[in-house]
């Protein structure tokens, strides 16, 4: 008897996907809905923001069209884009899923920038599904961080669309780090007292529904859309029960107090601009209404003095931009009070880290004293000396 793999849910998405893909190509004017199979003429979907117009099913859309749906026309200037992703470990196989990735004409699986919506200026981001399932390494994760860093320095609101499947397994512990990387600056963000709305769409998964994505002021959701941390597979397997129906889903998770409110994204633009409305910042209208004149042309002004361009794509310069001093630091997300456990933990790690003989290329050496480092301060602030 052959063994299959059950699929779990994001696995059967991406097979409908290409049902659907292989439609379009037989016959370009007519889509077959996913959910309930009817025939849909492309035209009339794309003119309803690719909403099935017989049982509402939200078509996943890439960043760009949601963007350019959404802003204000020829209000959107897109920023950070000169940061791109590279194999940083030399993780077997990413290389080829990045230039794969690139096929679907974006660099990156987000897209950041500032724009208006109904005339409210606002830093919008908006992750792509059509880049590796909208992953998060750390491109996306300095990408994002360096949007409310400039979004904090304008006063300016956050929107945010998120759709991921997660952290990305091909940078390691870097894209881990972008977890509380982004939960820093969104907090900072949040202490100056703006406003970030989150949405989040079908699917927003993993790493970044456990960092940013579940941090906004108001958080909304698409209808249908799968929001949790590990699939539903996981979770039957690990808590030995049956889910009950729609787990995970909007609707299921707005009875839990998890989101706010479900919103059709034909009513977005509407309901985004009331909200930005309400919640905008007096010192960013005037501020604001100064950048609005100027969005036509591109911000070249960047927090950080020196931007990437394809020339700097070293790897030694991306673990420099990692480390930027000003950006909380995993050693003070884990100075607490000591306690006896965590003086083992730190004790072991402080071990490990000379004992081993540093290995690997110069970049990964450079990764793991910038992890030692950061071990070896946590030791320090646990109170060991990180040698044992
Ligand atoms: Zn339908």
């Amino acid at each position: 008897m052959k063994f299959r793999k059950p699929l779990n849910m994001l696995e059967g998405e991406k097979r409908q996907n290409k049902a659907l893909e292989k439609a379009v190509e037989e016959d370009k004017n007519f889509v077959v809905c996913e959910s309930c199979k009817k025939r849909l003429k492309t035209e009339e979907l794309n003119k309803n923001w690719f909403v099935c117009s017989y049982c509402g099913n939200h078509f996943r859309i890439g960043a760009r069209d949601r963007i350019f749906r959404l802003a204000d026309v020829s209000s959107f200037c897109e920023m950070f884009d000169d940061l791109r992703s590279f194999n940083i470990l030399g993780f077997e196989g990413y290389d080829k899923k990045l230039a794969s990735a690139r096929e679907s004409g974006e660099e990156e699986a987000v897209i950041t920038g500032v724009g208006s919506i109904n005339g409210n200026k606002t830093a919008i981001f908006a992750m792509e599904p059509n880049f590796m399932m909208g992953s998060m390494g750390s491109t996306v994760g300095e990408r994002i961080t360096r949007l409310f860093e400039y979004a904090i320095k304008e006063r300016l609101p956050v929107v945010g669309f998120s759709v991921s499947g997660g952290a990305r397994m091909q940078e390691g512990i870097l894209s881990l780090m972008q977890m509380a990387k982004t939960s820093g600056a969104v907090k900072k963000h949040s202490l100056e007292g703006l406003f970030f709305l989150s949405i989040l769409t079908n699917p927003t998964t993993g790493g970044v529904t456990a960092s940013f994505a579940s941090l906004g002021d108001i958080i909304i959701a698409e209808p249908g859309a799968l929001i949790g941390f590990a699939g539903p597979r996981v979770i039957e397997q690990t808590i030995r029960k049956k889910l009950p129906v729609g787990f995970q889903r909007a609707e299921f998770i707005i009875q839990k107090g998890f989101i706010d409110a479900i919103v059709e994204r034909t009513q977005q633009k509407e309901f985004i601009s009331e909200l930005l409305k309400m919640h905008s910042d007096k010192k960013q209208t005037a501020a604001g209404k100064a950048v609005k004149e100027t969005v036509k042309e591109k911000p070249k002004e960047t927090l950080n003095e020196t931007v990437i361009t394809p020339k700097d794509e070293t790897k030694e310069y991306v673990v420099a931009v990692l480390e930027q001093p000003e950006r909380i630091t995993a050693n003070a997300l884990v100075a607490r009070p000591a306690s006896p456990k965590a003086r083992t933990k730190s004790k072991l790690a402080g071990a490990r880290n000379t004992d081993r003989p540093a290995s690997g290329t110069k970049a990964q050496q450079l990764t793991k004293e910038a992890i030692s480092r950061e071990i070896t301060k946590e030791a320090v602030v646990n109170g060991s000396n990180g040698s044992n």
